[in-house]
């Protein structure tokens, strides 16, 4: 009995039944009903593990029910040798001014979903064993460009799954889609939606929550689960990193033991900052989490009025996985706050009937004495954000991260706070390779993979293989469909392919 529903606090399950549902029953998300804790000292002896050993201290602790052998052999299948830098997957580069990036992006497909998504299929086939589910997990995916990617390399071909991505027709980057729309394994598929990315996901969600189609899933021997953010699975391995980014900083003497750092964190579905907020309320010394959004700027404005509003324009931009309006774990975050199942079931219905709702100052005064801020960055920022920073630094920055940069420069700028900062660099520039060449005054080639080749002349870099590797794949997927075709769309899939 470990975790609860945001929106019924007597609805528990085990860790295994969390990630195996996904969503709760009721629409709300699982959250551990208690947080473990590190000590300043277990803190201060990671500076001396690697990426995996240091998993395997912080893991077991929020995946109650899964044994350290267990989790040992799945963490290595997962960071063994899918990451371009064994030794440490997630490196962190100066840019002076104790400025860190830290990047998240060395994995299967460029970002930094993988750190979750490699490990995800193994923590969900173990799930369904605890469980005692004979059926095929389907798995249910909406996209903002690299979670479905994520997942489909994830999950391609592993025995008794299959995957269904959804992503927002035109929303994504050509180099995004490419990757998704020529994956191989025979128990995938890719749909383009009509709609944005929070349509897509509203479609997935409704899914999610019809009890017929379930039903009828179910005498066809399949049970749904998500690879979203919304589901345990992705955010528990992600906790992971903010201990490893400590320790890094501790081993390069960034930071002493116990001093405070500030993560900065380029913000969509609020899964990766959530992450970074679960290490803070276990221990690690966290002073700001600052949330870097785009011009879709909904979390800036409620982190900074306490009032959530969807009612206003979408904008599609240079970072599009973060081009999203209906921020689903923030759902956790509140629940954290005030602890009230009755407030959130409050807050969720009123964004549902009214797409705003307001804290109240007393929990809007929490959230900012828990370290939460928030900055956003239009697209002329962010792009003279890459500019600035190939300049000054010789860093080349992708579009989400220089987001981040961005926001972490107003907060500095703003608060006068030196404190030791890691923004988090989310993806590979040269999965943006269009956009980051129209920041640096270049004119890019119409093709996404003649811009990757442009791209690594002018500044000398060369591109991850994995990316430059998809040229000349043939394309797998090419169907686009409304929303009310979703639920077909996951039945032919989840019936299409044999179980394994
Ligand atoms: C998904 C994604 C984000 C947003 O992360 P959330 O966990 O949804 O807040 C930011 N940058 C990149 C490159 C992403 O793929």
């Amino acid at each position: 009995m470990e975790f609860c529903s945001t929106r019924d606090r007597k609805l528990n399950v085990s860790a295994a039944n969390a990630i195996l549902s996904g969503l709760a029953p009721d629409g709300g998300l699982f959250v551990p009903t208690a947080l473990p804790s590190f000590s300043p000292a277990e803190i201060a002896a990671m500076r001396d593990l690697d990426y995996n050993a240091c998993a395997l201290k912080v893991l077991p602790k929020f995946l109650p029910g899964y044994s350290p052998e267990e989790l040992s052999s799945y963490i290595k299948r997962a960071y063994g040798n899918n990451f371009d830098v064994a030794d440490d997957p997630a490196p962190l580069r100066a840019l002076g001014d104790g400025l860190f990036a830290f990047e998240l992006f060395h994995g299967p497909t460029c970002a930094f979903k993988d750190f979750a998504l490699q490990l995800l299929p193994h923590l969900l086939t173990s799930a369904a064993k605890k469980c005692g589910c004979d059926q095929k997990i389907a798995i249910l995916t909406a996209t903002s460009g690299d979670t479905g990617k994520a997942a489909l390399e994830g999950f391609a071909d592993v025995p008794g799954t299959c995957i269904c991505v959804f992503y927002p027709d035109g929303g994504i980057s050509e180099i995004q889609r490419l990757q998704m729309v020529t994956q191989n394994g025979n128990n995938v598929s890719v749909l383009a939606v009509r709609g944005n990315f929070d349509d897509t996901q509203n479609g997935v969600k409704e899914i999610f929550t019809d009890k017929i189609f379930e039903a009828e899933l179910s005498r066809k021997g399949v049970l749904l689960s998500s690879a979203n953010s919304i589901n345990w699975g992705r955010l528990a391995p992600q906790i992971v990193y903010y201990f490893y980014a400590y320790s890094r900083l501790l081993k390069n003497k960034a930071l002493q033991p116990g001093e405070p750092v500030n993560f900065c964190v380029p913000t969509g579905n609020f899964g990766n900052i959530l992450a970074g907020y679960y290490a803070k309320k276990s221990g690690l010394p966290v002073n700001r989490l600052i949330c870097a959004s785009n011009r879709n700027n909904v979390l800036t404005d409620f982190i900074n009025t306490g009032v959530y509003d969807v009612n206003r324009p979408f904008y599609r931009t240079d970072s599009p996985s973060m081009d999203i309006l209906i921020s689903s774990n923030l759902e956790r975050l509140l629940f954290m706050l005030c602890n009230d199942d009755v407030k959130v079931n409050g807050f969720m219905e009123r964004l549902r009937s009214n797409g705003r709702y307001g804290i109240g100052k007393e929990l809007l005064d929490k959230l900012h004495g828990e370290g939460f801020c928030a900055y956003d960055s239009d697209e002329t920022d962010t792009a003279s954000c890459i500019a600035e920073t190939w300049k000054k630094h010789a860093y080349l920055c992708d579009p989400h991260t220089a987001v981040g940069l961005d926001a972490c420069r107003q907060y500095r700028t703003a608060r006068d706070d030196r404190t030791t900062t890691a923004v988090l660099a989310t993806a590979s520039p040269f999965k943006f390779a269009p956009a980051i060449l129209r920041a640096l005054g270049q004119n890019p080639p119409e093709n996404g993979f003649e811009a990757i080749g442009a791209l690594e002349r002018f500044t000398g870099l060369s591109a991850p293989e994995r990316l430059k590797a998809i040229r000349g794949l043939p394309i797998r997927f090419d169907q686009t469909i409304s929303r009310s075709e979703m639920r077909n769309a996951v039945l032919h899939t989840a019936l299409k392919w044999p179980t394994g």
